[in-house]
């Protein structure tokens, strides 16, 4: 027996597709989730985010559905002398309606700071992108106790001065979770999105005053992703299992048919 995930507040789920796929498999995979949907519309906001490349290919695709365009990473300025760095102003020009800013990979393998991040949201939250903000602990902070104080510092440096919040959203993506297989306790990533939400209406005066959604991502697949669909949390931010046609239409079988979404 199928089990269906009833949704009372808008909920998303977001695709990276990292740079695992060719612009052709971005666009047959595309085509393949489009299809699905236009078949079996769900009450989920689904959100794609091809490699930069394969960006205006995957658009042709979905134009038209309630399918939309993400970036995986975008720049912390508008035309500058920045060598392979791409705008919020082109990703606009592509159909771009969400950026993803501060994954992990980003802050491991590019020098990512914190301050960077901020500097990103600030910028792409100005420019009216949905800016999906990661946030995280290693496995050595985790271990060391301090998941708390680290996600909460990044969560501090990013909305420093951000406004424009009604088009934030946090992404709590442990990154030991990310990529492992091992997603953390259900209990976990809501004591987790708890403390998010307690952070910013803390800083209410300072911070964003919209109630900004909360994701959680790391092994998310459709065994768990109605688990981590549903208050606190908004949804998920998923990798591996969405990067095939059967993977992601798994997870979309999850939820309930709609007759729009
Ligand atoms: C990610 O990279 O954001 C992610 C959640 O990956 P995975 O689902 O593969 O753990």
């Amino acid at each position: 027996m199928r089990l269906y995930i009833k949704l009372r507040t808008m909920q998303y789920l977001i695709a990276n597709w990292k740079m695992k796929l060719t612009i052709a498999e971005s666009v047959a995979l595309a085509r393949q989730v489009r299809d699905y949907i236009a078949r079996a519309p769900v009450n989920l906001k689904v959100v794609l985010c091809p490699s930069f490349p394969a960006l205006p290919a995957v658009r042709e695709v979905i134009q038209g559905t309630a399918l939309e365009l993400g970036a995986q990473d975008v720049a912390h300025v508008d035309r500058a002398s920045l060598t392979g760095a791409v705008s919020a102003l082109q990703l606009k020009e592509l159909g771009v309606t969400t950026v993803l800013v501060g994954h992990s990979e980003r802050r491991a393998y590019f020098s990512e700071t914190n301050d960077r991040v901020g500097e990103k949201t600030r910028y792409t939250l100005a420019q009216g992108l949905r800016t999906v903000v990661c946030v995280g602990e290693s496995s050595a902070e985790r271990a060391a106790g301090m998941a708390h104080t680290i996600v909460a510092q990044q969560v501090h440096s990013a909305i420093e001065g951000a406004t424009h919040s009604e088009n934030l959203i946090i992404a709590y993506e442990p990154v030991w979770a990310i990529g492992t297989g091992i997603p953390v306790e259900l209990a976990d990533a809501q004591a987790t999105a708890r403390s998010i939400a307690q952070i910013l209406s803390d800083g209410a005066s300072h911070y964003p005053t919209h109630t900004v959604p909360v994701l959680y991502g790391g092994s998310v697949d459709h065994h768990t992703i109605g688990d981590f669909t549903g208050a606190p949390l908004s949804g998920t931010l998923v990798g591996n299992a969405s990067q095939t046609a059967q993977g992601l239409i798994a997870l979309l079988r999850v939820f309930p048919h709609s007759s729009s979404s």
